[in-house]
C-alpha cells in the first residue's frame, strides 16, 4: 500500500510531494469569491442562509450564550476539563518565554529610539469543527493570544446540524479565556470576522487552522486583516535508522495519514530492512481502524517509505521537504537534530511521538506545512503582538545630522522631505526675508 522508494534512483515522488499543496482550486476559490463578497454586503442574513447550506442549521443567533457555556462545562467529564487545565498550563509556561518587552536606546539626551511592543486588539480565532473536533486547537490559539495581551479574542467555530457546539470545545474556551464565541464556520465565518456583521465584530487578525474553504478564505482576506498562516494538508517525517522499534514507527505513520487523504506520512531511512518491517506493521495496525479508508487513501497517495545511503542523506531528504512534524528515531537523536535546518516541530526520540506535542507539552501544534518551514515557524506570542518604532532629536541632534539627511532626500528627488529639515533651521531667515 506504501510506496518504496531508493531515492538516488527515483526522485518523482518528491517532486509530487511539493506540488501537492497547491490551493489554486478553481471550484473552490470561485465558491470563497461569492461567499466572501456576499457575507460582506449582506453581513447576518448571508451568514445565516450558509449556516443552513454548509452546516445544515437555521440560527438565530450565532453568540454562545454564558448558559450554554456553563452547561457545556457541566457535561465534560472532569478528568477532560483537569487534562485540559493541565495542557493549558504547559502550553502558557512555554508560551511566556515567547513574549518580547518594549525597548529604549538612548544617546544623551538628545536622541531616543525606540521599540514598543503592542497587542493586536481584536483577534478572531477559528476553531474547526466539520468532521471532527478540537479542543487543544483553542488552547493553542488563544492562550498564546492572552499572553500577548489581546483586548478581546472572538472565537468561531461551525455549528452541528443542532445548532450546538461540541461542550469540550466551549470547556477549553472558558479555559483558555476568550471572550466571545460564535457559531460560525467556513469561509463565511472568516468573512464574518474581516468584514464584521450586525453579530460578529470585525477583528484585527485571524489565526487558526481549518478546511480548504477557511484556508482560501483567510488567503482571500489577508491584508485587510492580519492572518497567522495559509495551513495545507498535514505532514510527518520520520528519520529512522536500525535502533527504530517499526511498531512505533508504524503507529506515527497512521496517527498522521487519518487527519485526511491530503496528508503526508513519510518514513525516512538509511537501514533498508525496515522498510519491509514498517509496511508489515501499517497492514497490522490498520485491521480494524475506525479511519482505515482515509489512511489508506492518504498512504497510497501521499505516504512513502525513502530509503538513503547514510543518517545525513535521510536529514538532506527531511531538509527538502520541510515537514510540519518531525520525529528523529534514530539511536542519538540529539546528534541527528542539529543537521536539522527545515521542520516545524522535531520530537526527539521514541518516547516524544508527535501526540505529546499535539495535545500537552506546550510547544505550539499550529506549525508551517507545505514546506513552508523554510521561512515561517510555529504559532507564537509574537503573532498577537505588533511592534511601533520611536524616534526622538533634540534641535541639536537633527543639527548634526542636517545635512546627510537633505543629501539623501535629494537623491531620491523628494526635495519635500529635504525641505521639512531645511526649515527648521531656516525659518527665522525666511520669515524676516517674507516680512
Ligand atoms: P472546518 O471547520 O475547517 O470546515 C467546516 C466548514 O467548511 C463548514 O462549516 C462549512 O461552512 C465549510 N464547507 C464545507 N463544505 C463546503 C462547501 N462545499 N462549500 C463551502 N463551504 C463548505 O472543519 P473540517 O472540514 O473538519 O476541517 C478541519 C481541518 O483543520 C482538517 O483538515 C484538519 O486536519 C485541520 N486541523 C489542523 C490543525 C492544525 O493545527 N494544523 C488543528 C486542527 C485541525
Amino acid at each position: 500500500m506504501v510506496r518504496i522508494i531508493d531515492i538516488s534512483k527515483d526522485r518523482e515522488f518528491l517532486a509530487k510531494l511539493l506540488d501537492r499543496n497547491k490551493l489554486e482550486i478553481d471550484e473552490v476559490n470561485k465558491s470563497v469569491d461569492d461567499i466572501l463578497a456576499n457575507v460582506r454586503r449582506d453581513k447576518d442574513s448571508a451568514l445565516r442562509e450558509y449556516t443552513r447550506e454548509f452546516d445544515g442549521v437555521v440560527l438565530e443567533d450565532f453568540l454562545v450564550t454564558r448558559q450554554e457555556i456553563e452547561e457545556a462545562i457541566d457535561c465534560t467529564s472532569k478528568a477532560l476539563l483537569e487534562d485540559l487545565a493541565r495542557a493549558r498550563e504547559n502550553i502558557e509556561k512555554y508560551h511566556r518565554k515567547q513574549m518580547k518587552n518594549s525597548y529604549s536606546l538612548y544617546e544623551g539626551e538628545d536622541i531616543i529610539l525606540g521599540q514598543l511592543v503592542r497587542p493586536i486588539e481584536r483577534v478572531g480565532i477559528y476553531i474547526p469543527g466539520g468532521s471532527a473536533a478540537y479542543p487543544s486547537t483553542v488552547l493553542m490559539n488563544a492562550v498564546p493570544a492572552r499572553i500577548a495581551g489581546v483586548n478581546e479574542i472572538i472565537m468561531i467555530t461551525p455549528p452541528d446540524r443542532n445548532g450546538k457546539v461540541k461542550p469540550s470545545i466551549l470547556a477549553a474556551a472558558s479555559i483558555a479565556g476568550a471572550d466571545k464565541i460564535f457559531k460560525a464556520g467556513g469561509a463565511q465565518g472568516i468573512a464574518a470576522l474581516a468584514f464584521g456583521t450586525e453579530s460578529i465584530p470585525k477583528v484585527d487578525k485571524i489565526t487558526g487552522p481549518g478546511n480548504i474553504y477557511v484556508a482560501m478564505a483567510k488567503k482571500r482576506v489577508m491584508g485587510l486583516v492580519g492572518i497567522d498562516m495559509i495551513a495545507g494538508p498535514s505532514e510527518i517525517l520520520i528519520i529512522a535508522d536500525q535502533w527504530a522499534n517499526p511498531k512505533y514507527i508504524a503507529a506515527d505513520l497512521i496517527s498522521q495519514a487519518e487527519h485526511d487523504e491530503m496528508a503526508a506520512a513519510i518514513l525516512v531511512t538509511d537501514w533498508e530492512p525496515l522498510a519491509a518491517k514498517v509496511a508489515e506493521e501499517l497492514e497490522i495496525q490498520l485491521q480494524g481502524l475506525e479511519r482505515r479508508e482515509i489512511i489508506e487513501k492518504s498512504l497510497e497517495s501521499y505516504g512513502a517509505i525513502i530509503i538513503t545511503s547514510c543518517l545525513g542523506e535521510s536529514v538532506d531528504v527531511a531538509n527538502e521537504i520541510a515537514p510540519e512534524h518531525l520525529e528523529v528515531l534514530t539511536r542519538n537523536p540529539f546528534d541527528v537534530y542539529r543537521g536539522v535546518k527545515n521542520a516545524g516541530a522535531i520530537f526527539l526520540g521514541e518516547y516524544s511521538p508527535e501526540p505529546v506535542g499535539d495535545y500537552f507539552a506546550g510547544p505550539n501544534h499550529t506549525l508551517p506545512t507545505s514546506s513552508t518551514s523554510r521561512f515561517s515557524s510555529p504559532l507564537c506570542v509574537d503573532d498577537f503582538i505588533k511592534k511601533t518604532s520611536l524616534i526622538y532629536y533634540s534641535k541639536n541632534a537633527l543639527e548634526r545630522s542636517k545635512d546627510s539627511i537633505m543629501r539623501i532626500a535629494e537623491e531620491e528627488g523628494l526635495t519635500g522631505h529635504a525641505n521639512s529639515i531645511r526649515v527648521r533651521f531656516d525659518s527665522e531667515v525666511s520669515f524676516k526675508e517674507a516680512a
